[in-house]
């Protein structure tokens, strides 16, 4: 079948890549490109030895996901076989602005209270569909209390899309209530129940790609890619189709000859790097020991700090080890260096109202002249988003689920 069947350079290992790739792998000639050593991209799972001397595969990247709301992640775990188990999700805030330290024992479960006025207004929002809002404009109008955005709707935004404070309430207005809508967040009946993969998230990488391993080139980061009348080139190969399941900026960067609308679209779609701590030191936790969640957000007195936040793996995985593995999002000042077990720097998509708009016109792009657009950025910057994205790109191809 190789050799006669369509040549498809995938440039990108990530989710979205590698989606792309278990898709496509039967019925066309696909090679995956990927910069790093490994694959995965965001998924990048780290083995440690405690001190008790047992091993622990630990996540500091793609963490957890839920069976409602990643109905084709779940769906993909479940065909290649892969075990998961019930993960914590509960959320707190320690604030260096007012002095609180809160807790909610799921993410989302402030939010979903019937009495909290914050839902009928959201929901109705929506309904409107308060269009081109931004989130601040839209606190002012519908007037919620100042503590409710400080305390709450900020640090939720800026703990899920790693943006500063500063920044969430630039995002558009309507954009944050689909998110949350979409995830359940909303709903009173009952809050998603999160998974992680047992084992790490690593597992699932590996049991996704044994199939078509030998079409995967590592340490092999893509330059430039041309399209030329009957074929495209990847660093000078040629190849009937490229798909960018990259980033937005990197693609960009790649290629020769963009078109308005690719410098257009692509570059209305920013992202903005974090830098991310494996660590063992405990007191970027809440200071009380009872506060302590998953996910613990720092808000710093400074506007445009970067989010800080903390996962605490221990409890997200269930790792049974007698120091507690933390990941921190952008606070390597304040982590003890001798705690620190693995650094990464990972990049997010910054959602702001131009990148609303370019993300719709992403059929102008995608799908012509033998080029392709995947990656969660194309939608809420989620792995379900990515796994949607090869989906589409995999329509394209003929090929279905
Ligand atoms: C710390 C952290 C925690 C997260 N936790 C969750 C979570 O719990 N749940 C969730 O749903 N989402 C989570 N996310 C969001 C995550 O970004 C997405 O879920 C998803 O993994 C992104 O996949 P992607 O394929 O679009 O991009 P990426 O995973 O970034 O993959 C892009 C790939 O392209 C490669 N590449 C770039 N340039 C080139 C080049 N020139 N040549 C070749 N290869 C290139 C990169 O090396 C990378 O491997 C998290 C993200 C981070 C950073």
């Amino acid at each position: 079948m190789r050799g006669v069947s369509p040549r498809i350079a995938i440039v990108g290992g990530g989710v979205s890549g590698l989606v792309a790739a278990h898709l496509l792998h039967r019925t066309h000639d696909v090679m995956v490109f990927e910069a790093h050593d490994r694959v995965g991209g965001h998924v990048s799972t780290i083995d440690v030895t405690a001190p008790d001397g047992r091993p622990h595969a630990v996540d500091m990247g793609f963490i957890v996901y839920n069976e409602q709301t990643y109905p084709l992640f779940a769906e993909l775990l479940r065909q290649i076989g892969v075990e998961t188990q019930p993960s914590d999700m509960s959320f707190g805030v320690r604030s260096d602005r007012s002095g609180i330290e809160y807790g909610s024992r799921n993410l989302g479960a402030l939010l979903a209270q019937p009495s909290n006025l914050v839902r009928p207004r959201f929901i109705g929002m929506v309904r409107d569909g308060a269009g081109a809002m931004s989130l601040g404009e839209y606190v002012d109008s519908a007037q919620f209390s100042a503590a409710f955005a400080e305390n709450y709707l900020v640090p939720m935004g800026s703990a899920l899309w790693s943006l500063p404070r500063g920044r969430v309430l630039d995002m558009p207005a309507a954009f944050f209530v689909r998110f949350f809508e979409n995830h359940g967040m909303l709903s009173v009946s009952g809050q998603p129940e999160w998974h992680v993969v047992r084992g790490g998230s690593a597992r699932y990488v590996e049991a996704l790609i044994a199939p078509f391993q030998d079409r995967i080139r590592t340490s092999a980061p893509v330059a430039r890619v041309e399209r030329r009348h009957a074929h495209v080139t990847v660093d000078g190969e040629p190849f009937d189709h490229v798909v960018f399941a990259c980033h937005s900026d990197q693609a960009l960067k790649m290629l020769g000859d963009p078109t308005r609308a690719e410098r257009d679209i692509l570059g209305a779609l920013p992202f903005q790097a974090n830098e991310v701590v494996l660590h063992t030191d405990s007191s970027v936790l809440p200071r009380s020991r009872r506060a302590w969640a998953s996910w613990n957000y720092h808000v710093r007195s400074d506007d445009e700090a970067p989010a800080t936040v903390t996962y605490n793996m221990n409890t997200l995985q269930a790792l049974e080890a007698p120091v507690t593995y933390c990941v921190t999002l952008n606070a390597t000042e304040a982590i003890a260096p001798e705690s620190i077990v693995h650094r990464a720097q990972f990049s997010h998509p910054v959602y702001t109202r131009a990148g609303m708009l370019a993300r719709e016109r992403h059929a102008e792009i995608s799908g012509l002249d033998r080029t392709h657009y995947c990656g969660a950025y194309w939608g809420f910057g989620f792995h379900e988003d990515g796994v949607r994205s090869a989906y589409t790109v995999a329509k394209r191809f003929g090929v279905h689920a």
